[in-house]
């Protein structure tokens, strides 16, 4: 969610809690709950005042603002009308929304406040009213079955609450997790796959597939395109070849092996050593233009079934040995 609809979000929450107050404030008045109609008048003023602060866009100290009268206010209806009524419910629901907005205030480098703190605060303001209001009797009494309908709407609406808190928390969590990951696999220059994503990849091929191949693919003569155009030109070439590659070797798993050696995994593909010839031809006649200079590149291919081979690092050992012929050979050849 951008920040215009959080913003929007947040007024609309604001303007139910409004409608929320001034509910109450009748029944409060029907009660003849004095203490509590008087009260919610400053409460109308602070929701009002929050206007003010989701307009200057501090939703962070809305949201602190909120639960800290949320609390006072819930506390007091529990002390004047007792805990059977269930406002004393949200004092608990404000403990995650505490420690939710304390990780806010972290990842956008904002003021931290004492997490501790507040939940002591909460805890005492609960434990003082419920108490209160069980050692003592509530000061107000409330018409007959209005206890059972509003500890069923509160507690209703601080369990919908909680199961919903969570599930979002997690929901975000794994998706966090999982672009974590994704990210840990990723080549950063090029976008391909990691030697790290690779290696979990051969680790987990099935060791009787017989049409397993690994290739390995090395720029030659790159470190002269370095000297002549400048590093930047050689990191034009290595993205520039990463997309050739992509597109070319579709369906097969490419990672950026180091440097400028990539390695592809291909499984279940016949004519692989066509396809390789052909990526071999592409690169060659391609035109890598960088700041006007037409750069020449070239590769050279070493390609190995995986056949009977157990051992990845023997495999991968036996496609190197076959780039080093390709490269011994004159280069710009793919060897199998
Ligand atoms: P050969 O044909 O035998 O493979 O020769 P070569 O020059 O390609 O191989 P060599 O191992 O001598 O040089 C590789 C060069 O690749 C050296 C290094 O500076 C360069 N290199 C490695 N990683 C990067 C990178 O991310 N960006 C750039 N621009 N250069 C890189
Ligand atoms: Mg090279
Ligand atoms: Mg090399």
């Amino acid at each position: 969610m951008d920040a215009k609809n959080v913003k929007k979000l947040t007024l609309y929450i604001n303007t139910f809690i409004i409608i929320l107050v001034l509910g109450l404030m009748y029944f409060f008045h029907l009660c003849n709950a004095t203490i509590l109609v008087y009260f919610s008048i400053p409460t109308l003023f602070v929701y009002l005042f929050g206007y003010i602060v989701i307009m200057q866009r501090k939703l962070y100290f809305y949201v602190r603002m909120v639960y800290t009268w949320l609390t006072l206010y819930m506390s007091l209806t529990t002390v004047c009308l007792g805990h059977n009524y269930g406002f004393c419910l949200y004092c608990l629901s404000m403990i995650p929304i505490v420690y939710y907005s304390n990780y806010i205030a972290y990842r956008l480098n904002l003021k931290q406040m004492k997490t501790s703190i507040f939940s002591a605060a909460i805890i005492a303001c609960y434990l003082f009213s419920t108490g209160y209001a069980a050692i003592n009797g509530p000061l107000y009494e409330g018409p007959k079955g209005a206890a059972g309908f509003f500890w069923f709407i509160n507690s209703l609406i601080v369990f919908t609450f909680l199961i919903t808190y969570t599930l979002i928390l997690i929901r975000t969590t794994i998706r966090s997790e999982e672009a974590m990951k994704q990210m840990s696999y990723v080549d950063h220059l090029t976008g391909l796959y990691n030697r790290h994503y690779m290696m979990e990849q051969l680790s987990a091929i099935d060791s009787f597939d017989p049409s397993a191949a690994v290739i390995m693919i090395d720029i030659d003569d790159f470190k002269k395109i370095n000297d002549i155009y400048g590093h930047n030109a050689g990191d034009y070439v290595l993205k520039n070849l990463s997309d050739i590659m992509r597109s070319s070797c579709e369906g097969n798993v490419i990672s950026r092996w180091g440097g400028e050696e990539f390695l592809i995994l291909s499984t279940g593909s016949k004519d692989i050593h066509s396809r390789m010839e052909d990526l071999r031809k592409k690169v060659e006649s391609t035109d890598f233009v960088f700041d006007g200079n037409k750069i020449d590149v070239t590769i050279t291919i070493g390609l190995a079934e995986k056949k009977d081979t157990r051992s990845i690092d023997k495999w991968i050992q036996r496609a190197d040995e076959k780039l080093y012929q390709g490269k011994n050979s004159g280069k710009n050849v793919v060897i199998v």
